[in-house]
This record gives C-alpha cells, structure tokens and sequence, in this order.
C-alpha cells in the first residue's frame, strides 16, 4: 500500500514544539476559511490559531475515509501491526514534546501530562499486541450438514469525538482500538486542546499510515459538523467521549442511521471510607483521586463518602493534604494543581461554591479563585450535611471535594447507588472479603479497592447507566469496532466416506 508524503503546511511554534494548525484529509494537511485561537489556561494567552473545519471539510474527511476502507480492513494483520509499532516508537521518542504540547494547552502540570502520555502510549502497544490475535471461531451446526464459521470485520468509518480534560489517553485509546481493527477514522478534536490530537495524527502519518485512514477536524461548531456526518449512510460507527447531555444527543443522532456507538460519559463516582480502612491510604488517594487534573476528571471522587467511625481522623488529614497543595502553572516545578481550563469553566466552579455554600455545607478550607493571570481556582473542601437536593446526581468536575458522613455500610452503598450515573467507585477497608461485597452491590462500571487511580490498557474502562455505553481498554475494547460475520458452509458428511 502507498503512503501519503505530505508535509504540514501552516505549523505554529509552542513551547519551542512545531505543530501542524490544520485539518487532516485524505492524507494532507489543509487549511481552512477560518482560523480559531487555542489558549493556554495558565497565561490566558493566545498560544497558537488552528484551522477552523465546518461539515464541508467533515464529510471530505468521510469520502477520505469511506474511500479507503476497503484496501484498509484487508490489510494484512502483520503489515498493520508493523504501523502500530512504528507509531509506537515514534511517539516513544517525542514524549516530552507531547508532554510540553499538553500542559500548554491544557494547564495540567507536566507531571501530570508524562503520566497521561506514557498511559497513551501503553494503550498503543496493547493494541499492537491484539492485532494478530483476531480470530474467529469453527463449528458444526447443531444438526450437522453445514459448518458455522464466525469471523469478525471492521464496522466501517467511524467518527471519534474526544474531550480536553484528556487530551492524549482519549484519542490514543479510541484511535488504537478502531485502527486495529481496521476502520478509517475521523478523529474531531476538543476545541480546547487541537494540538495534541494534531500532533499524534501528524505521527501517525510519519508512520506510514495509508492517506485516509486517519482523518482530523478541528472545529468550533462541533454539532453541526458530528450532525453532518451523523446523518451520512456511509458512517458507520461514533465513539464519543464528554457530557451526558451531548453523549444522548449523539444517541439520537445515531438512531435513524442505526449507527454503531460506544459512549464514555459523565461520572460521580463514590469515594467511600468504612469503618476499618486504612485512613492515611485513603486520605492520601483520596487526594489524587479529587484533585488530580484540578478535578476535571469523570472518574474523580464526586462524592466523598465516610463511616462515622473514622470520619473525623480522615477529615482532618484530607484537608491537612489538600492545604499543602501547590497551585500554579504547570511548566513549573512542584506544582501539583494547575487551572482550569477556561475562564466559562471557572466561573462554573465560582457558581458552584456558592451552591455549596447555599445549601449550608462547612467550608473547611479554599472556597476562591486566584485572581489572574489564568483561570485558577483553590483546592477546596467542604463537608456536607444531609444529602442536599442539588448535589443529587451532580459531577462537579471542579476542585472542589464534598464529604459526606454514614453510619454503616449499608447506608454508604446505598447512598453511593443513589445517582443516574455508573462509571468509576473507590472503597476503602482492610477486609477484602468486604471489599469485595460492597464492590459487587455498587452500580458502576468499574470499582478501585483500596486505590484512587486505576487507568490500564488491560482494563475494561467504562460505565454503566448514564455513564455509558462499551468499554475502552481490555481484552474485548477492539470488538467494540468489529462485527461478528458468520459464514454457513455446506459440508455433505457422506463426502469423508466416499
Ligand atoms: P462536552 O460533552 O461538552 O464535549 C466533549 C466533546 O464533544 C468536545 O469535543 C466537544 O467539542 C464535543 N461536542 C460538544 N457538543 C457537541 C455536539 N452537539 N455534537 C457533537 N460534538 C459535540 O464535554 P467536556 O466539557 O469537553 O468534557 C467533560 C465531560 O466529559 C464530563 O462530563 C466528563 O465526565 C466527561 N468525560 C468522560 C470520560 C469517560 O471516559 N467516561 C472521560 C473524560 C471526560
């Protein structure tokens, strides 16, 4: 298969890191139109203008796609393994420009953006290692007469939508598993963050990957652009990451064209400490969990849920880790918390507070925004009496910790269950066999023992109920974009006897 030889065209220069600003179709780098500023949440500055793709652009990128499908899903499984390998390495070795690209557009400190990019590129290489294990299965037909063959084949162009708060994972994780399986893709960046998505399709082009396998639109007007292409036959798959609201307008979108979905959604995950758990563990995981990413996380700790029995040890120590707490911009050594991403976000957290505030909750500590330069808000903790009205079902997504108090078990997993979403929970105690009791009756996707943290390629990520549909990661992620197809094949059993 040939490969496409273009060059990036208009490129733009952060942090001393040129990255392509335009879209990516059918194997160029193109301009638009119209430009938009990318902002780096730390200065408030204008760091870099990318081009601004409408639904024109978007359905070039799906001929691209639709286009090249066919000579794609026929690759052969080592040829398409040795392209994964090759963006492997390639990424490997500009994991400090990915780093830098991320923390300036995002705000997230450079700690913070290694570890994403090396969690990125692990889901890279689980991929790879999947790809020449894709087999089907053989067998008879229950009376005999005929063989059942059961393959699978890609499902077709598919569209992936990712959001800001992670960049890199987002697309790496969606992209790898689609690309494995053999479906062309139209990656629509956060309008946020466009040059990490620009950089890592930039490399996979550098790796060889066939013009019009990897299509990439930036935009501001994401509904009518995903609308074109939603209301397009040729179509066939959206993986979305991002709110609730958008992932079920999406749902609707896919309905008339029964497109194939997989959705990652919104969060408020349960964060609860028994009776018996080991306090320091959990205030200290309790920590990452809440703060990591400045809270704009789906998988944060939403709800901070405490026995009583520990309630008052484990209170302290949370607010004692989150005072010591350093906010500042990313690039600079020690910072722990960076800002949020926009200036409309943080006023949301200023709004929030005072919500907080309104229905009575204890402000232990923060409760401001840092004036600027940049969007900053302090780490803040509340505690929260009752269940209040309206924190029901609410994800916060804002450094802003709530915790709660319960008498038993029992009432902490029926609290924790008491939402419409399902994705991430944490339980804390010294007893597995609890653990694992308590695990198995919460209603969420996935559940952290005695940990906050637990992104894996080997993991199924996912939730259920509001917070999704599918899972990202894991042994079955890729069949996620594979179809089962089977083949009845006539078999005269006399014919062996002849
Ligand atoms: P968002 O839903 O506003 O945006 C996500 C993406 O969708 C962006 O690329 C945006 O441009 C695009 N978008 C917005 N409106 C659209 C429309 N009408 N049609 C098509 N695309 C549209 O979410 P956000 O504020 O960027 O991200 C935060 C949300 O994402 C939170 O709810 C968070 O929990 C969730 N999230 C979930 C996961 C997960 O894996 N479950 C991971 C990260 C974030």
């Amino acid at each position: 298969m040939t490969t496409t030889l273009a060059t990036p065209l208009d490129t733009a220069v952060v942090h001393g890191r040129r990255i392509p600003t335009g879209l990516f179709i059918g194997g160029e780098w193109r301009s638009a139109d119209s430009t938009f500023a990318v902002v780096d949440p730390a200065t408030g500055e204008q760091i870099a203008t990318v081009a601004d793709g409408g639904a024109h652009e978007a359905i070039a990128a799906l001929d691209a796609a639709a286009d090249v499908q066919d000579r794609w899903r026929h690759i052969a499984p080592r040829e398409r393994a040795d392209l994964f390998t090759r963006t492997h390495r390639l990424l490997l070795a500009r994991a400090d420009v990915f780093a830098d690209v991320m923390t300036a557009e995002s705000g997230k400190p450079l700690t913070e953006s290694r570890a994403e990019f090396a969690l990125s590129a692990e889901f890279f290489l689980w991929y790879t290692e999947q790809i020449a294990h894709l087999h089907g299965t053989w067998a008879p037909a229950s009376h005999g007469g005929y063989r059942v063959i059961t393959t699978h084949q890609p499902v077709g162009p598919a569209l992936l939508i990712t959001p800001w708060n992670f960049p890199m994972l987002m697309i790496a994780r969606k992209a790898g598993a689609a690309l494995a399986a053999g479906c062309p893709v139209i990656v629509k960046s956060a309008k946020e963050t466009p040059l990490t998505c620009a950089l890592f399709v930039e490399t996979l082009r550098e790796a060889g990957f066939p013009a019009g396998v990897v299509n990439l639109i930036h935009t501001t007007a994401s509904a009518p652009v995903s609308a074109a292409l939603m209301a397009d036959e040729r179509l066939r798959k959206i993986s979305f990451t991002g709110s609730t609201g958008v992932g079920a307008t999406l749902l609707e979108q896919a309905a008339p064209g029964i497109i194939n979905t997989s959705m990652e959604l919104g969060g408020d995950g349960p964060f609860i400490v028994l009776d018996d758990a080991d306090v320091e563990l959990a205030a200290q995981q309790a920590v990452v969990c809440k703060f990591r990413n400045a809270g704009q996380a789906c998988v944060a700790a939403n709800r901070i849920i405490v026995h009583s029995a520990v309630a008052a040890e484990f209170t302290a120590r949370f607010v004692e880790l989150a005072r010591a707490l350093n906010v500042g911009n990313g690039f600079e050594p020690g910072v722990d918390v960076g800002p949020i991403i926009s200036e409309r976000q943080r006023d949301t957290v200023v709004e929030l507070v005072e919500t907080l505030r309104a229905t009575g909750a204890e402000l232990l500590i923060g409760g401001s925004a840092r004036p600027g330069p940049g969007f900053f808000f302090e780490p803040t903790v509340f505690r929260v009496t009752g269940r209040p009205a309206e924190l029901c079902s609410r994800e916060l997504f804002a450094p802003v910790a709530t915790i709660y108090q319960v008498e038993s078990t029992a009432d902490a997993v029926a609290f924790a269950n008491d939402t419409r979403y399902g994705l991430a929970a944490y339980v804390f105690t010294k007893n597995l066999s609890r653990a694992v009791a308590v695990g198995e009756r919460l209603d969420f996707g996935m559940v952290g023992i005695n940990r906050g943290i637990m992104a894996d390629p080997a993991a199924a990520f996912g939730g259920v109920k509001a917070s999704g549909l599918g899972r990202e990661g894991g042994h079955d992620a890729i069949y996620d974009y594979l179809e089962a197809k089977y083949l009845a094949v006539t078999v005269d059993e006399e014919e062996g006897l002849s």
